[in-house]
């Protein structure tokens, strides 16, 4: 018989392991660690939330729905969407309802791109993106955004990319793992690329709720998606879902948005793969979205509060960290200890039971940095704060 590794496809065997996978399996077992580690709500989601999925079950709703997702959802969907980012798509033929902004990239990815299509993306980035492409046959091609720049995608960046293999840009504004927020300037620059060579325009929105604005971010900032500036609505794949900004990962649910050709496509492989979300998931979602404001926004502010008690404490350690603008991440730039993203992490974990993300987990773009996720209650926070200063002290 063959050895079992030789059965594994050439494209699965090329793709590394998660960078936050190997990491983690480093912090099981340990005693009092506290974890700034998982890209995950603190919070439970809201009661009423939980509530509604319970109530779907009492009435014995536990069925298949349509293969694009409730009726009832998708029409809620369009409404939010509308109130959130001004673009009004078609319920009946523009939304697809997925497991989670997850399943959205895949489909995306799969349904869009021939062997050799290239994405360009930016980087540091969320670990699913080269790994989707990648599992599509795609070119994953990233641009590098940086410290110095605040993370900025800068249009002429992106432009040099472009060839005549490019089929797509992937955003992701607010950023994981960064919490850059894109400026108007440079996204309608971007804009105006993917008009000039006819590109489409994959944008995922997952954090767009999570905007803090001036300096003490106790305000929400306003959030533009590309899909609402002129002649973009046609071109762009708008991803969203609920595992952020309303604390329901475990729902695993999410939509995309897109001209109805497209989610077509989409749907073809989601009818065949998936079938549906859970139907409880969706009947959470519609609460969530018709009643679910305020809880997002108590959310919003928690993090917020954490965000500055964060970027304080950094400063006062002298550790160099921009201010994000939304998601809830902090990025600081470790380059002055002259350890490795890696070796930081690793210290900080072995000596202080913190756990941080290496930069570079997120792509090589983030080397330099480490990604400390502010989902976490305010005072487990503290303490770790005060763990990391007593480490970068000792360095
Ligand atoms: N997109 C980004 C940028 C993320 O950070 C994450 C999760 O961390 C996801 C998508 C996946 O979200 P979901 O839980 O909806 O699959």
């Amino acid at each position: 018989m063959k050895p079992l590794e030789d059965r594994i496809a050439d494209h699965v065997k090329r793709i590394p392991r998660s960078g936050i996978r190997d990491f983690f399996e480093l912090v099981q077992g340990r005693d009092d660690v506290i974890s700034l580690g998982v890209g995950e709500p603190d919070f439970a989601a809201p009661w009423h939330i939980r509530e509604a999925a319970i109530f779907s079950l009492e009435k014995g709703q536990t069925s298949y729905t349509s293969n694009l997702g409730l009726l009832s959802l998708r029409e809620c969907i369009v409404d939010y969407v509308e109130g959130q980012f001004g673009v009004r798509y078609d319920a009946k033929s523009e939304v697809l309802v997925t497991v989670g902004v997850s399943e959205a990239l895949d489909l995306v990815c799969r349904a869009l791109l021939n062997p050799g299509d290239e994405v360009i993306y930016h980087e540091p980035c969320y670990v699913s993106y080269n790994p989707s492409i990648a599992l599509a046959y795609g070119v994953a091609v990233g641009v590098q955004t940086k410290v110095e720049d605040e993370f900025v995608l800068r249009a002429e960046d992106v432009a040099a990319k472009i060839t005549d293999k490019t089929r797509m840009i992937l955003l992701n504004f607010p950023t994981n793992p960064t919490g850059a927020v894109e400026p108007l300037e440079e996204l309608e620059k971007i804009a105006q690329l993917a008009i000039k060579h006819d590109l489409l325009v994959v944008s995922d929105e997952i954090y767009s709720e999570l905007l803090y604005r001036g300096d003490s971010g106790m305000e929400r900032g306003e959030h533009i998606s590309i899909a609402s500036l002129p002649g973009m609505k046609e071109r762009t794949i708008l991803l969203h879902g609920f595992s952020k900004a309303f604390a329901m990962t475990g729902f695993r649910l999410g939509y995309s948005c897109a001209p109805h050709v497209l989610t077509e496509a989409m749907m073809k492989i989601h009818q065949y793969s998936m079938l549906c979300a859970p139907i409880m998931s969706q009947n959470a979602a519609v609460e969530a979205l018709k009643n679910g404001a305020g809880e997002v926004e108590k959310m919003r502010r928690a993090y917020a509060r954490r965000r500055n008690l964060l970027l304080s404490r950094f400063e006062k350690m002298g550790v160099p960290c921009f201010s994000p603008g939304g998601a809830f991440y902090a990025f600081p730039d470790i380059r002055k200890f002259g350890l490795s993203s890696k070796e930081f992490a690793l210290r900080l974990l072995e000596e202080e039971n913190v756990a941080v993300v290496p930069g570079d987990a997120f792509g090589p773009a983030g080397e330099g940095c480490v990604r400390a996720c502010y989902a976490t209650a305010y005072d487990q926070l503290e303490i770790a704060l005060d763990r990391i200063a007593e480490f970068v002290k000792r360095l």
